[in-house]
């Protein structure tokens, strides 16, 4: 079998698909750019959470928890484990009056699915973090476990290498074509000419799935949109330690090092799907400054040290992730479309897709409701947390 893509979770589907003792194929995952400089998975900022609206997020979110957990021991390749560098920080949601409702129905689903999120009133949230000005706040929700970032770089490469340590070869080229007769997917074409035959085709190729879809006939609207994370130092500390922050604005700002690390994304009508990827200094002076210096006033005195661009791997039909099997094309699978998500929601998406494989049905978590056959209806599944 091949997967398109090498990144976060084309490798977590070929390390998951390498340690099912019933699959029994041979893997290979073909990278057109074994650097990764214009992938998704090291540009991004390696957040995992459970708040989400959408109760299989939440559980996808608690099983990237509970595997980061295990990844030392999982994915360790001759005694030498994987430092992730998890840094359990916690996310903090804020809400408006006006949005206080929808955080109070997430909270319900969160809750419900086993996530350690607790309800904050402004009173709460002024003893907690002194550092923050509650104005125009009605409340928060905050993530007490099991939420904060990774290293998104060293999963991908644990993933890798312990993929590789299971048999799964890597192939660097391009896939230029997909052979389909009919209903079937019978090989990929790379740039220089060569051919592979495959017995299944994954589509885990970031912000290029749609392109790579359109080889094989299938129309997803998965493509590039450019988001900049700015670097920020502040001399004045903020004690207890900030929490991955969300303002009412929908501007984050994180711990990162002796630093922190901020940004938003850009309004809908000036987001173009583009492969330039190149920092927008606009949003920082315009928005992300602006709103972080307000909830926080210690951030009114900042340096601005850097930024970095990526672009995320969007869905334009409602920035949720496509996952699983085409409904006519039936050894044609996709797990992409992640829009912000997907290093987080790599574990969950690489086991389903094994299990889709190997056993022709979800054994674990039901991600139906992420297939294909919602594009093809035109129905979108919203989330009312994108970040
Ligand atoms: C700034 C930023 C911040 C983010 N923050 C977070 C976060 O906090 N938490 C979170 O969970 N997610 C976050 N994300 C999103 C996350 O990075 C992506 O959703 C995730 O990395 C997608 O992984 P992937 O393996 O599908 O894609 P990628 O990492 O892009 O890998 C896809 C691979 O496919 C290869 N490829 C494409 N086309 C072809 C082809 N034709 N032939 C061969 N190879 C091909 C590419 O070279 C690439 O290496 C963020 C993204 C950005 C840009």
């Amino acid at each position: 079998m091949v997967i398109v893509g090498g990144g976060a979770v084309g490798s977590a589907t070929a390390y998951f698909l390498a340690t099912d003792p019933d699959f029994t194929g041979h893997i290979v995952v073909v990278e057109r750019d074994p650097t990764y400089a214009r992938a998704s998975t090291p540009l991004s900022v390696g957040g995992i959470r459970q708040q989400f609206s959408i109760r299989e997020n939440v559980e996808i979110g608690l099983f990237a928890r509970a595997f980061i957990g295990q990844a030392p021991e999982l994915l360790a390749v001759d005694g030498e484990a994987p430092d992730l560098g998890f840094v359990e920080g916690g996310y903090l949601f804020l809400a408006s009056e006006e949005n206080r409702a929808i955080l109070a129905e997430n909270h319900a689903v969160q809750t419900e699915a086993g996530a350690t999120i607790v309800w904050l009133d402004t009173d709460a949230l002024t003893e907690r973090f002194p550092w923050i000005n509650t104005d125009g706040l009605a409340a928060g929700t905050l993530g007490e476990r099991g939420e904060g970032w990774i290293d998104p770089n060293t999963l991908l490469q644990a993933f890798k290498r312990k993929a590789r340590s299971l048999g799964v070869r890597y192939v660097t080229g391009e896939v230029t074509a997909i052979d389909r007769i009919g209903g079937k997917v019978e090989g990929v074409r790379l740039a220089d000419g060569s051919r592979i035959a495959c017995g299944h085709c994954v589509i885990a190729s970031g912000a290029n799935s749609g392109a790579v879809a359109r080889l094989a006939g299938v129309e997803l609207a998965v493509g590039p949109r450019i988001r900049t994370v700015y670097q920020i130092d502040c001399r004045t500390p903020l004690k207890p330690r900030l929490p991955l922050t969300i303002d009412t604005t929908g501007v984050f700002v994180r711990p990162e090092g002796t630093g922190y690390v901020c940004g938003v994304s850009p309004p809908e009508d000036d987001d173009p799907e583009s492969w330039a990827i190149e920092v927008d200094w606009r949003w920082f002076e315009e928005v992300v400054w602006p709103s972080i210096a307000h909830r926080i006033p210690a951030f009114e005195a900042i340096k601005l040290t850097g930024a970095w661009a990526g672009p995320y791997d969007y869905h334009a039909l409602d920035q949720n992730a496509v996952i699983g099997r085409h409904p006519e094309i039936g050894n044609l699978l996709m797990a992409t479309g992640f829009s912000g998500h997907g290093l987080q929601q790599s574990p969950a998406a690489g086991r389903a897709i094994a299990e889709l494989i190997t056993h022709r049905a979800y054994q674990t978590l039901d991600l139906t409701r992420f297939g294909y056959e919602r594009v093809l209806a035109g129905k979108p599944l919203r989330e009312r947390n994108i970040v």
